[in-house]
C-alpha cells in the first residue's frame, strides 16, 4: 500500500505506560524531544510527511495491520527514520481521574502478542481526516541559529581554542556600563552549575522545581497559548548533519535539506541566571525585581504591577506571568483548585496571584533554611 509505513510504539519520558496519567505535572512536563505537553500524537520524518501530502497537526487515522484505528494529530520529527512513524503509550485513559481522562489516544492496542512475545511494531496505513489540531508545544523553534546560547565542541578541541563551537572567534572590546556602580556582594553569590555533557533532558528536575516552588499546572489551551508557567524549562535543539557542509544549525539552512534523518540533538536546561547586571532589574518602574546582596535577583509579589517589562528584557526567557488566579479559578479544574488537595502545596513557598511576575528564586527559601540552621 502506498502509505504503509512501520509504525512504532514506545512510552514517552513524562508518562511511560500512563499508570501516573492523572498526575497533572507529568502531563504538562514537555517531551524532552519533541516538547508537547498533553498529548499524544503521530511523529513523521517532515520529508515523510510532505510525501504523504500533511502538513503539521493535520489529524490522520492510523490504522495497524491487527485492524485498530485512532486518529492523531501529525508531528514533524526531525530524525525520525523515513517510512516511520511513532506513537506514545500511556495516553488515552478514560478512568483514572479529573487531570488524565480522555488526554490523548489509547496506543496499547497497536501492541500484539506473538509467540510468546509482546511486539511493539507494526504496519499501519495513515488516512487524512480532514481535521487539524495544534499540540501544546512549549519550544517550536528547532534550531540554535550559530549563536553561542549552546556550544557543542570536542573536549580535544575546547583545549585547542576555549572559544571552539561558539561561533564567535572576534575579539570584541569588552564595555561596561556600571564602572562607577560596582554591586558589592558582602556575603556569598550564589550561582547553580549544571554539567551539560551529564544532561539527558529528561526533565525530573522541571517536575521537582514545580512541586517544591508551587508552580501552577495551567493546561492544554494555555500551554499553546505559550503560557505554560515552569520556571525551569530544557531547552532542545537540533543539528543537522549535512554531506556537503557539515553540521548545520540554522533553520534557514536545515529548510533545504534533503534528508532529515542525520540529526543530533541537545540539551539545555534554562532558568533565571540571576544575572550581575540584571536588564530585568532596570525596566521596574516599582522596583519589585531587585538585587540581593547574596547576587540573587529577587521578586517582590506583592509590589509587582504587572508591566511585563521584565519579562519583555529578560534575554533568557525565564519570566513568567500568572494570567489567572491558577489556585481559585474553576477553569484551571485540576487537583490545585480543590481546597483538599491543596494540602501538596510547599508551606515554605508563597503562592503567586493574578497580575504578578514569577520566575526561578534560586530556592531562596531553603538559602534561607540554611541560613538559620547555620545561625543556631
Ligand atoms: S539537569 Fe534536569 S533534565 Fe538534565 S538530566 Fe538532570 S534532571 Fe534531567
Ligand atoms: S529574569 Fe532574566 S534578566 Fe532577570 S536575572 Fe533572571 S535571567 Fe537575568
Amino acid at each position: 500500500l502506498k502509505k504503509d509505513i512501520e509504525l512504532q510504539v514506545y512510552e514517552s519520558i513524562p508518562m511511560r505506560d500512563g499508570k501516573q496519567a492523572n498526575n497533572a505535572f507529568l502531563q504538562e512536563l514537555p517531551d524532552p524531544v519533541t516538547k508537547v505537553t498533553w498529548d499524544n500524537y503521530v511523529a513523521l520524518n517532515p520529508r515523510q510527511a510532505e510525501k504523504l501530502g500533511y502538513k503539521e497537526f493535520d489529524v490522520v487515522s492510523v490504522k495497524a495491520a491487527n485492524g485498530y484505528a485512532v486518529d492523531l494529530p501529525v508531528l514533524f520529527q526531525p530524525g525520525q527514520a523515513m517510512g516511520t512513524a511513532s506513537v506514545a503509550l500511556g495516553y488515552g485513559r478514560t478512568k483514572t481521574g479529573k487531570a488524565g481522562n480522555n488526554v490523548g489516544k489509547n496506543a496499547f492496542p497497536f501492541v500484539t502478542y506473538t509467540n510468546g512475545t509482546l511486539k511493539y511494531a507494526t504496519t499501519a496505513t495513515l488516512t487524512a481526516t480532514g481535521a487539524w489540531e495544534e499540540l501544546a508545544q512549549t519550544q517550536t523553534h528547532y534550531s540554535f541559529e550559530g549563536r553561542s546560547i549552546i556550544r557543542e565542541a570536542s573536549f580535544k578541541d575546547f583545549l585547542k581554542d576555549p572559544m571552539a563551537g561558539s561561533g564567535n572567534h572576534h575579539k570584541h572590546k569588552v564595555y561596561d556600563l556600571w564602572t562607577t556602580d560596582k554591586h558589592e556582594m558582602l556575603g556569598n553569590n550564589w550561582v547553580m552549575a549544571i554539567d551539560l555533557n551529564a544532561c539527558t533532558g529528561c526533565g525530573s528536575c522541571v517536575v521537582a522545581c514545580n512541586v517544591e516552588n508551587n508552580i501552577p499546572v495551567v493546561g492544554k489551551d494555555e500551554v499553546r497559548r505559550r503560557r505554560e508557567m515552569h520556571w525551569l524549562r530544557i531547552d532542545r535543539y537540533y543539528s543537522f548533519n549535512d554531506e556537503q557542509h557539515g553540521s548545520v544549525t540554522q533553520e534557514k539552512e536545515i529548510a533545504h535539506l534533503d534528508s532529515l534523518e542525520s540529526v543530533s540533538v541537545v540539551h539545555q536546561p534554562m532558568l533565571c541566571q540571576h544575572c550581575d547586571h540584571a536588564p530585568c532589574e532596570t525596566v521596574c518602574p516599582v522596583l519589585a525585581t531587585v538585587h540581593s546582596s547574596d547576587g540573587l535577583n529577587h521578586m517582590a509579589y506583592n509590589r509587582c504591577v504587572g508591566t511585563r517589562y521584565c519579562a519583555n528584557n529578560c534575554p533568557y526567557k525565564v519570566r513568567r506571568f500568572n494570567w489567572f488566579n491558577y489556585w481559585n479559578d474553576s477553569r484551571f479544574d485540576n487537583y490545585l483548585n480543590n481546597e483538599f488537595t491543596q494540602l501538596v502545596l510547599n508551606p515554605d513557598v508563597t503562592t503567586r496571584s493574578r497580575g504578578v511576575m514569577e520566575k526561578c528564586s534560586m530556592c531562596i527559601q531553603r538559602i534561607q533554611a540554611g541560613k538559620l540552621t547555620a545561625k543556631l
